[in-house]
């Protein structure tokens, strides 16, 4: 059985002391021995601060981004080695915010994953396809090119150790859903893509569902067979919403 994670993708949001607020008010709500795993993924400048709130909670904390590259000369980059001194257990890679205005691509995506693995950082690996591309029928091959295109570059032993997260452009910050069916058939895919190179790992590999989960729909999303988790947007900048879609796992 695969533990479930909830996750809350900040984004670009918050301050030290909106953040003190948020994460207090997590903490009052979480119960010590939480029914799955949870995670927040603030901004870069804000991961001692959840470090020092966080520390010895049930809630683990991650980055949004890392550099490719393990250090050196790359101005304003942040490298996996600087996130693991910040204590992060996770890290999201390829949102698709990323690939979309900062033109990343699958080989770039590919070459991060590998350097938060190198420093025992658990990647969340993001996957998705635009509107445009679901109604043209493309959402498999969309999806199936980002994931193998990372899938090809680890050894087996490296499989498991991955998170996917499904996240359709379409369904990020617009208030659509996709329907859990539609979200599971994408789930059940991937799984498959993991499948053939192996079984075991695919087995364990958690594949989260991201865009627009909300406390009204994240049972329904949260209950289906390869829906292993959240990656949640804005519904994670507001305690009430982030401790009801944990509480609906
Ligand atoms: P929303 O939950 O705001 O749609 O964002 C989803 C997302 O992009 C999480 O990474």
């Amino acid at each position: 059985m695969r533990r479930k994670l909830i996750a809350g993708n900040w984004k670009m949001n918050g301050s030290f002391s909106a953040n003190r607020l948020l994460l207090s008010e997590i903490l009052a709500g979480v119960s010590t021995t939480p029914a799955c795993d949870i995670l927040v993924c603030a901004p870069a400048p804000y991961l001692s601060q959840c470090a020092e709130i966080l520390a010895k909670s049930a809630v683990a904390w991650g980055a949004q981004d890392v550099s490719a590259h393990p250090h050196g000369a790359f101005t304003g980059e942040v490298s996996a080695a600087m996130l693991a001194d910040c204590a992060c257990r996770y890290v999201i890679i390829g949102h698709s915010e990323r690939r979309a205005y900062h033109a990343e691509s699958d080989e770039l995506t590919a070459q991060k994953v590998l350097q938060a693995l190198a420093n025992n950082l658990t990647p969340v690996l993001c996957v998705g396809e635009t509107l445009e591309q679901r109604e043209s029928g493309q959402t498999n091959s969309v999806v199936a090119g980002q994931l193998c295109a990372v899938l090809d570059v680890l050894d087996v032993g490296q499989l498991s150790r991955l998170v996917i997260a499904y996240e359709p452009v379409w369904a990020i910050g617009t208030g659509k859903t996709a329907t859990p069916q539609m979200a599971q058939d994408v789930h059940a895919f991937l799984r498959q893509q993991v499948t053939v190179r192996d079984a075991a790992a695919a087995n364990v590999v958690r594949i989260l569902y991201g865009g627009s989960m909300k406390p009204d729909n994240a049972a329904e999303l949260l209950c289906m067979a390869d829906i292993d988790g959240g990656l949640i947007g804005g519904a994670a900048l507001k305690s009430a919403d982030f401790l009801a879609i944990v509480a609906a796992v």
